[in-house]
């Protein structure tokens, strides 16, 4: 299944894609795409409605971040050995952990606002895992159970905030605007453990990144794995799993995102994001 939230941002509704593309409303089924929805339970009683049968969304509706709630919004960092290499680090003997404020997080679609101030606004092509199960000091082997679904997400990031400010990387994360999640949640029995899926990013439709997740340096299930020793993961939580290689900063000159600018994305089978990019000013004045 492809689970999405659709309608006017803070007044989304749930739904999903049916395999002929179109939108349906799930609404009459389920209050939202939340903690219950996204249980072993609640997905298998979504995957029992034959989507035939729900109302069709107009095409052209505003997509919002298909995970109602976010209760935590982890990240991990430098998980391609090539990434790690453009940004002059290491390649880290244990996964790299930070958060993303979840005011940061929004529709695939919605303009990117460069914060005040920022010079270096930046771009990241990430896969994102969705939590279905509480997961607490889980087994590697056994930590694919607790995902719900895979989906596509813009790890914007600034680099002055979050590389030359001091202390953690969480500065330059969480700024408004710098998480687009979406435009779908797939299902993890149709995912095959999102093995093998192609990952690009596009700049006024110049190839920036290219990439797969065959290369990256610690799988999903050892991701979930990971946290779970060290936070409880709730149904709902949200963890982006990392870039390749072809950020703005490690371009030579480097490379950053300005007012005016278009940025495309996409990973196989997870679907695609286009962003405005637009000044604070524009937005606050
Ligand atoms: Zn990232």
């Amino acid at each position: 299944m492809k689970l999405l939230r659709h309608g006017p941002a803070g007044q989304e509704k749930p739904g999903l894609m049916a395999p002929d593309g179109t939108i349906r409303d799930l609404s009459a089924e389920i209050a939202d795409i939340g903690a219950e929805a996204l249980s072993p339970q609640g997905l298998a009683r979504l995957a029992a409605i034959d989507p035939a049968t729900l109302p069709e969304v107009s095409a052209g509706t505003r997509i919002g971040c298909p995970v109602a709630n976010v209760g935590k919004f982890i990240a991990i960092g430098l998980n391609f050995s090539d990434h790690a290499a453009e940004s002059n680090l290491p390649v880290p003997a244990e996964p790299v952990v930070f958060t993303k404020a979840i005011s940061c997080i929004q529709g695939p679609n919605d303009d990117v606002m460069i914060p005040k101030g920022s010079v270096k606004t930046d771009w990241e092509v990430e896969l994102g895992v969705v939590i279905g199960s509480v997961a607490r000091n889980v087994p590697e082997d056994e930590a694919l159970a607790h995902i719900a679904g895979y989906v596509l997400i813009h790890d914007v990031s600034e680099r002055e905030f979050q590389i030359e400010r001091g202390g953690t990387w969480d500065k330059g994360k969480g700024c408004d605007t710098f998480g687009p999640i979406g435009p779908f949640i797939l299902t993890s029995d149709e995912a095959d453990e999102a093995k093998s899926l192609g990952m690009w990013l596009d700049v006024n439709g110049v190839r920036k990144q290219t990439g797969t997740t065959d290369t990256m340096i610690f799988n999903c299930a050892h991701i979930v794995s990971y946290l779970s020793r060290f936070m409880t993961l709730m149904p709902g939580d949200v963890i982006t799993t990392g870039t390749p290689p072809g950020v703005g900063m490690g371009k030579k000159p480097q490379e950053f995102l300005k007012a005016g600018d278009v940025v495309e994305l996409g990973i196989d089978k997870l679907g695609t994001q286009r962003q405005r990019v637009v000044s604070y000013e524009s937005v606050y004045g």
